[in-house]
């Protein structure tokens, strides 16, 4: 019940909020809807009346073009909303997905690295989706209900008018069919939890077999006949999933549709015998018998709608529950300006979440203002780890973490993420135009100054539309496919344009060919400037061009100096590394 609740506040909340006018128009529709029947079961009894008794034409004609009258102008007005919801719905489907993207954009960076909480991303997009219908989907049956509600009442009064026996039995037989269909909606859900695992399987083979990435080595390894019989395998116990489904509820369905010939059976009899006895008129005769149908419609209604309301909510409860997702880290308030900063790292010690190994242990150095870091150390050394925990995109497990003397757990996070501008091996370009890729939002005054300083000046004059040619095919034919060299650029030239006093470059060279690479390395300290930078390389030519290199192995920094200090020790990492890279490219 308490999902329910959830949903339906969270859900309706945020769309009253943006569109008020479709809950307006749902309660509009609900009333029009629940009116309806009740045109004809009042008008009709009084037109059977007129022509069974004095059958006064005048009177019959403005009968029947109330009714006409009021049947027209209701649906007319039922079809009126029904066309402005489907509207509303489209767009408030779109307003929901921009809800849940804009969450995950703002959840802190390390639980998009978290299993569980993608998962739950997974979830709530699903959930918020075909499973549950959205909100549109989920507020249709909560009007229904409320429709069915308020027609029942209707039925019931007429009815406790003029047969309150019939009512009686109507109560019991309700009851009684309310027990069938719950036992007929436990065998549904206990189906569909089943079917789900057949489902994905099932879906699995079925989308390989037709998957272009599969083709080579579904012929080569000749996988086909493979893929087949277990297809034909997880078709056979879908069927007899099915055939289960189907046998269990059968009975159950069988037993319902005779109590409701019974209950029908009844009623006619019940209601022609008080006809019969003049206890009541023909009119009243034709309007029990509509009550009687119609409450039967209605008790269906609201067990329907509130079986639908409790399945979609369970669904759309998921959205909930990320939306309210726990944030990872602390966020502080203290100010942090954007000038040079004193880095330190103090006894830090971090394991990824939901792990015990320390990736990094006992990691001690300090960075003075504009100083340039060369880090470097074999893969899964913890050197990107480190850059990550400096940009608290982690927090460190043990130790601290200052500059300026102040532990950066303390500054405001939106103020402190400012200070970095970094390209991660993995940087990602999107498909907008060179300039927005490389400014974004932010007023970068010469776009192209920064791309000619960055070696991107061929590409950029080769553009029919120079920087404000897109990026990729998406959006625009003409798109550009930069190379992996060139999209590094582009990315080194977005850290510059953030102009943030640190920047930091992880393997920025890894896609560049060698030439390009040695004109990045040469040009690396006019274009990081006077700024604090941290250079990742496998490269150690690049080292020469920082002021100090720390070396990681197993998670600690083992060596740190500059270059001529790190290349004197005698069998030091740095010394070793040095020496084998230096031989590789003289031979
Ligand atoms: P480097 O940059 O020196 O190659 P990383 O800092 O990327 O090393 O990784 C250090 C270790 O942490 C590696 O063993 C890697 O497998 C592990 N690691 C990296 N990212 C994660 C993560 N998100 N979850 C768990 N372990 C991770």
């Amino acid at each position: 019940m308490y999902k329910i609740r959830a949903v339906i506040k969270v859900l309706f909340r945020t769309t009253a909020k943006k569109y008020p006018i479709f809950f307006i128009l749902k309660t509009i529709r609900m009333l029009v809807t629940t009116a309806m029947p009740f045109i004809a079961l009042f008008i009709s009894p009084l037109i059977v009346d007129e022509i069974v008794g004095d059958r006064d034409v005048n009177r019959l004609i403005t009968l029947a073009a109330l009714l006409i009258g009021l049947e027209v102008v209701f649906r007319l007005l039922n079809d009126l909303c029904t066309n402005y919801i489907n509207r509303y719905s489209t767009r408030i489907e779109r307003y929901f997905d921009i809800l849940i993207g804009r969450h995950v954009m703002e959840l802190d960076f390390q639980l998009t690295e978290d299993k569980e909480a993608l998962e739950q991303i997974e979830k709530a997009r699903t959930g918020m989706e075909w499973y549950s219908g959205g909100v549109n989907g989920i507020s249709d049956q909560f009007f229904d209900f409320i429709g069915s509600v308020f027609k029942a009442a209707g039925f019931i009064t007429v009815l406790a008018l003029h047969a309150p026996i019939l009512l009686a039995v109507m109560v019991v037989y309700s009851v009684f069919n309310a027990l069938l269909v719950y036992k007929r909606n436990k065998i549904n859900i206990e189906a569909f939890a089943k079917l789900s695992k057949v489902n994905r399987l099932f879906g699995y083979f079925g989308w390989t077999i037709v998957d272009p990435r599969f083709g080579k080595d579904i012929r080569l390894y000749d996988a086909k006949g493979m893929m087949v019989d277990s297809w034909k395998d997880n078709t056979r116990k879908s069927n007899s999933h099915w055939k289960w489904q189907g046998d269990s509820c059968f009975p159950f369905i069988l037993v319902s549709e005779y109590l409701s010939l019974g209950r029908s059976i009844f009623a006619y009899f019940y209601v022609a015998l008080l006809a019969i006895r003049k206890v009541i008129g023909v009119g009243t005769f034709t309007q029990l018998v509509a009550a009687e149908g119609g409450l039967d419609n209605a008790i269906g209604g609201m067990v329907r709608s509130v079986t639908e309301l409790i399945k979609r909510c369970n669904y759309a409860y998921e959205y909930v529950v990320f939306m309210d997702y726990p944030e990872a880290l602390a966020k502080g308030t203290r100010p942090i300006e954007k000038k040079q900063h004193e880095i330190e790292f103090r006894h830090v010690s971090f394991a990824y979440p939901k792990t015990d190994r320390k990736v990094l242990d006992d990691v001690n150095i300090k960075i003075v203002p504009g100083e340039h870091l060369s880090i470097v150390g074999l893969n899964g050394a913890g050197k990107t780890t480190f850059i990550k925990l400096l940009c608290r995109l982690y927090d460190p497990t043990e130790g601290e973490i200052l500059v300026d003397g102040v532990d950066i757990r303390e500054y405001d996070y939106a103020q402190y993420m400012e200070q970095f501008a970094p390209v991660f091996q993995d940087f990602k370009l999107f498909a907008f135009s060179v300039k927005e890729n490389i400014s974004f939002t932010r007023d970068c005054p010469d776009i192209t100054a920064l791309t000619d300083r960055v070696g991107l000046h061929d590409f950029v004059e080769g553009l029919d539309k120079g920087t404000d040619t897109n990026i990729f095919k998406f959006f625009d034919e003409e798109g550009v496919e930069p190379s992996g060299g060139e999209q590094q650029k582009i990315a080194i030239a977005r850290a510059l344009c953030k102009d943030a006093p640190v920047v930091i470059l992880d393997e920025p060279t890894a896609a560049l060919d060698p030439i390009a690479e040695y004109e990045i390395y040469k040009q690396f300290n006019s274009l990081v400037g006077g700024k604090s930078a941290f250079y990742i390389s496998h490269r150690l030519s690049s080292c020469q061009f920082c002021d100090r290199i720390a070396v990681f192995s197993d998670g600690h920094i083992a060596e740190y100096g500059t270059h001529a200090e790190l290349e004197k020790i005698d069998g030091g990492i740095y010394a070793e590394m040095f020496e084998a890279q230096a031989k590789y490219y003289k031979d």
